[in-house]
């Protein structure tokens, strides 16, 4: 069987929501290339039509031969999810500053790598959708989150403009934040006792959004006539609160 509708990218794909996302994805007939540095997670779902590659969203030339790949194989690329993400809390004053290059460079700087890597041919097709996966901590900010939500304000700015550029040749710039989803991101946080607040406002939402929530949500917007753009969804569980 060939794969009749067009190619879909998603980075972050190993796990949580761009996991979840490819497999419905997937059970709704689009081919795929998935993107993530752990290649066995992305392969493990035996995803058919799906391309999937070991690529690290800092690594430019990486994502464009993957791209080129896959374009090769199932046509030019419609849609990509910019979905990898890092976040790391702490108090300012207590972290290294590693945590905030990594985040910078994977949540700021790789949305605008991997949206490079497709964007020309959109505009050229005068075709195709980005959808930046940004948080509801790129709306407010809360606690321990002061470089995480700065890289997520910058996704939502940079989905704004990239979308008054873009606009005019028919390609949709889409942000959806999600408020507290259980995944694997928390676990990437070092700070024991910040982990282990959250854990417990977690418990005191009863229950938070499930990945399942957050990639219906990128299959609506996706879905949608290609007329019709779908700006921003910003989805937490009801009783998340703040
Ligand atoms: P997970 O930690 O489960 O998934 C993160 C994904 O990003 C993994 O597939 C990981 O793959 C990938 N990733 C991380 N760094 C890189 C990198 N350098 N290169 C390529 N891929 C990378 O968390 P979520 O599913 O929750 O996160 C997905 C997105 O959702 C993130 O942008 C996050 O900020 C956002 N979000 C999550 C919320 C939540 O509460 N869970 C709430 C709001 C937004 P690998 O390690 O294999 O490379």
């Amino acid at each position: 069987m060939t794969a009749k509708k067009a190619l879909c990218v998603i980075t972050g794909a190993s796990s949580g929501i761009g996991e979840t996302t490819a497999k419905l994805l997937s059970s709704k007939g689009y081919p795929l290339l998935l993107l993530a540095r752990r290649l066995e997670r992305m392969e493990a779902m035996k995803l058919p039509h799906t391309i999937c590659k070991a690529v690290d969203v800092t690594d430019r030339a990486a994502i464009d031969a993957a791209v080129a790949e896959a374009e090769a194989k199932y046509g030019p690329a419609d849609l990509i999810v910019n979905n990898a993400g890092l976040m790391q809390l702490s108090e300012v004053a207590k972290q290294d500053p590693q945590q905030w290059d990594d985040m910078v460079d994977i949540n700021v700087k790789g949305v605008m790598n991997c949206t490079r890597s497709v964007l020309s041919g959109m505009l050229a097709r005068e075709h195709g959708t980005i959808i930046n996966i940004s948080s509801v901590a790129g709306r407010k900010t809360f606690g321990n989150h002061v470089v995480y939500c700065g890289t997520k304000f910058a996704v939502h700015a940079m989905t704004e403009g990239l979308r008054e550029e873009v606009s005019q040749k028919n390609v949709r710039v889409i942000v959806i934040a999600p408020g507290a989803t259980e995944t694997e991101l928390l676990s990437h946080t070092t700070d024991a006792k910040v982990k282990s607040d959250y854990d417990a406002w977690k418990v005191s939402m009863g229950g938070i959004l499930r990945s399942e929530d957050v990639a219906d949500a990128i299959a609506y917007a996706y879905e949608a006539p290609q007329n019709v753009c779908i700006r921003e969804i910003v989805l937490c569980a009801t009783k998340q609160g703040p």
